[in-house]
């Protein structure tokens, strides 16, 4: 148990004792409207640009300049082979083989291409099981996987919902669901980390509870990736996709990843869409009928690199692994957390006013808070955006804030924290 204090002096000597501290050098800070470097905490929604991201495009600019379409082959990284030199960082990252990863197209995307693998009905067993209030597009992407194969989403997709008073799943009842739908259950397909809440999902008790009753289990992993620390294989989780834009700082838009367990490495019949990059490389440029899939996730590809996202997405990559990968992220993030929860407490805010809705257990939640407000929540977020604070608001009334261990200071924190104090005393 560490105990905190909410001053700026013990704020700065967290700082000084972090072994991260200098990675906030390596990213652009936005300024607030005074100049200074805002306290940003938005990196849930979209990461801040590493400084190295201008000249991992600039390079890929120059080969297109000066090499044509000999950029394939020839410069310092020719692009018929890019997104091979993602892999290893991409598998380290969520706790995989890279035979198991793959990094290509977009995260709603990937989910599609994998529920076409992992979400095949039948007239037992049809069913998917989601989190209720998932975030928009994995909703409507299940609602229209389900439709594909001609049934009703009303029918065919369960959603779980916290016990009433209540803000979060309990694991007990996950795992209840699963058993009591049984081999009606096709896929589990759930948050890492649920966006709304901040939850963090037992993913290793889920897949084996899931597994126990034949179904296939996988996760969204948009704010799991470069969130939490991860062990994907050894979990035994069958497939997973995450967005390079929020935790990994890859830029707007930007590329995405996806897993699939080495259990299904080397399982041509399973179907999937396919594409000439997924096809075996040894006779790809053949031009031939016949698609013969590469081993592993890497038979999921479709379409050739798209080289400007995943330079950047490399070079961001390349920052995680230099800091120590998600272990050590992970150490200084839960200590970060825990200290903004702690300014957030010493308000003593009553709960009819100000409720923190993610969970208090570091194994229950990754960086981010979401604060319920009961009352003029808008008007809170308006003027934390006024104080230089950027967070994020989401409808109908919570605030989330999320500092994240590569670029947020305790001293960041700290300023929240007075700021919040400030407004509770007006
Ligand atoms: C951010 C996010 C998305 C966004 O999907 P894109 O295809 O990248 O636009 C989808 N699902 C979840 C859970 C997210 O958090």
């Amino acid at each position: 148990m560490i105990s905190f204090l909410p001053t700026a002096e013990f704020a700065a000597a967290l700082d000084e004792q972090d072994a991260l501290r200098d990675f906030r050098q390596r990213f652009h800070l936005p300024l607030a409207p005074d100049g200074q470097p805002s306290v940003y905490l938005c990196g849930n929604s979209l990461g801040l640009m590493p400084k190295a991201a201008r000249a991992a495009v600039e390079a890929e600019f120059e080969s297109w300049e000066t090499q044509g379409v000999e950029g394939h082959f020839h410069g310092t990284s020719p692009w018929m082979h890019y997104h091979e030199s993602l892999t290893d960082s991409a598998a380290r990252l969520v706790g995989a083989k890279p035979v198991e990863v793959v990094v290509m197209n977009n995260l709603t995307t990937n989910l599609h291409l994998l529920l076409v693998s992992f979400y095949q009905p039948n007239t037992t067993r049809y069913k998917v099981l989601m989190e209720g209030g998932a975030f928009p597009s994995d909703q409507y992407a299940l609602e229209s996987q389900v439709r594909l194969h001609g049934l009703a989403p009303d029918e065919a997709i369960v959603e779980l919902v916290p016990r009433p008073g209540e803000h979060t799943l309990r694991t007990e009842d996950i795992e209840a669901a699963i058993q009591e739908l049984g081999e009606s259950l096709a896929v589990v397909i759930l948050g890492g980390v649920n966006y709304y809440t901040g939850q963090a999902f037992d993913m290793e008790a889920i897949t084996k509870a899931g597994h126990a009753v034949g179904a296939n289990v996988g996760f969204d992993l948009a704010h799991a990736a470069g969130n939490l620390e991860m062990h994907l294989h050894d979990w035994d989780v069958d497939f997973a996709c995450w967005c390079s834009y929020k935790y990994l700082n890859s830029g707007p838009g930007g590329t995405s990843g996806v897993f699939v367990h080495e259990r299904f490495a080397n399982r041509p019949d399973l179907l999937r869409l396919a594409g000439w990059w997924g096809h075996d490389p040894a006779d790809r440029f053949q031009m031939k009928k016949g698609f013969r899939p590469m081993t592993g996730a890497a038979g999921w590809q479709l379409s050739n690199a798209q080289i400007f996202p995943m330079a950047i997405h490399r070079a961001a990559l390349a920052i995680v692994d230099e800091a120590g990968g998600m272990a050590a992220l992970r150490k200084k993030s839960e200590k970060l957390t825990a200290y903004l929860e702690f300014m957030v407490r010493q308000l003593e805010l009553p709960r009819e006013v100000l409720e923190i809705i993610t969970p208090h257990d570091p194994a229950a939640r990754g960086c981010q808070l979401s604060m319920l407000v009961h009352k003029n929540g808008r008007a809170l977020f308006d003027y934390l955006a006024g104080a230089g604070i950027i967070a994020d608001w989401r409808e109908p009334n919570v605030i989330r804030l999320a500092p994240v261990p590569l670029y947020n200071s305790f001293s960041d924190v700290q300023r929240v924290g007075e700021v919040l104090a400030r407004w509770a005393s007006v």
